[in-house]
């Protein structure tokens, strides 16, 4: 296998296999990232993580991801990433790592399939749904709390439903749900949106959401299944009981990278990277909602997970002399 300016390599990791470049994470930066090296000649290996496509996968229909103007699914769109980077020699896999070591090169990552070395590597490992940490919240969630309304908003078929968020995501999800609920409420913190304007006026004007301003929930209540929320007006702090069927949540994301703490440098969760995608170990990259609180598109992410692969192509160049 390729050694190329191999250091100190541990004993239990001398059976291990032995890759140029290992991309952790199977959305868009991920995916766009092992097709520029596959295209490099990196014969880049992915391991997809426990998400195939990352959150954009759950994402009904996405609109605004150039070359599409009817829009795409989002898991169309992550299958189209997939069959693009593979045909250039991408060897995507569906394994997940659960710890790296970077403090030597060859860098150490051990995942379910067990140990790999790898020459360069691309943190690529997106960012996951926040949670209201209320009561009723982790004991309903599979019994009508969710997180994605891709996934299950089929079994809300002319049931009532609410969506906790005022965000691009809230509103996105809950036009979806309209097209199963007999009703979707929109319960939103404060009294103005954060989403963009588009989504705004389509969610404002659709005759099935209507919105619950400045209220947040406080409980969860359900057995079987949910039956009810408590909700607290944040402004007169009158509380109401408000019978649904399901409550969906939409409130923003945390990104996935617990596993990288002590290995590269991270400011609030976020992987620190330079405008090249540098972390501040050489060879490690980071790309996409691991590395980015700001943009979070897919298009933004896809930009970083090229760029990632393009810098990690110029590293092992380097490496090879
Ligand atoms: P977001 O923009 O961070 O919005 C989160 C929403 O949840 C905000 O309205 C926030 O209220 C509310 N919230 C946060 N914590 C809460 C809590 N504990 N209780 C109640 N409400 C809470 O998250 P997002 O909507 O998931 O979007 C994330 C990023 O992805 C954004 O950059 C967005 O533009 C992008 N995105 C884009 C699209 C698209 O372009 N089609 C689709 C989905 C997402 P406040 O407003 O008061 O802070």
């Amino acid at each position: 296998m390729p050694g190329m300016n191999e250091g100190p390599v541990s004993s239990s990791y001398t059976e291990s296999r032995h890759v140029k470049l290992l991309v952790l994470g199977s959305g868009p930066a991920g995916l766009a990232a092992a097709l520029y090296a596959a295209r490099a000649e990196l014969a880049p290996v992915v391991l997809t993580g426990t998400e195939l496509g990352g959150q954009a996968a759950l994402t009904f229909s996405i609109e605004n991801y150039p070359g599409f103007p009817q829009g795409v699914g989002g898991a169309e769109l992550g299958d189209l990433f997939q069959k693009q980077a593979e045909r250039f020699g991408a060897q995507v896999e569906f394994d997940t790592a659960y710890s790296v070591d970077f403090s030597a090169r060859p860098f150490k990552v051990v995942a379910d399939s067990g140990k790999i070395l790898t020459d360069a590597l691309i943190i690529a490992t997106g960012a996951s749904p926040f949670h209201l940490n209320i009561p009723g919240e982790i004991e309903q969630t599979g019994k009508g709390v969710s997180y994605c309304a891709t996934c299950d908003g089929w079994f809300f078929k002319d049931k009532k439903v609410i969506v906790v968020g005022g965000g691009d995501s809230a509103l996105e999800e809950g036009l979806f749900l309209t097209r199963y609920a007999s009703s979707v409420t929109i319960f939103h913190r404060r009294d103005s949106l954060r989403a963009g304007a588009v989504l705004q006026k389509r969610a404002l004007e659709h005759p099935k959401l209507k919105f619950v301003w400045n209220t947040v929930l406080t409980e969860i209540i359900g057995n079987e299944k949910v039956e009810a929320v408590k909700t607290k007006n944040v402004q007169t702090g009158e509380e109401s009981l408000f019978p649904t069927d399901g409550v969906f949540i939409f409130i923003g994301h945390t990104p996935n990278t617990s596993m990288f703490e002590g290995q590269v440098e991270m400011e609030n969760g976020y992987i620190k990277v330079d405008d090249h995608m540098n972390t501040n170990v050489p060879g490690v990259y980071a790309a996409g909602e691991a590395a980015d609180s700001h943009f979070r598109q897919v298009i933004t992410s896809a930009g970083m997970g090229a760029a990632a692969a393009i810098e990690a192509t110029h590293f092992l160049e380097r490496q090879a002399g």
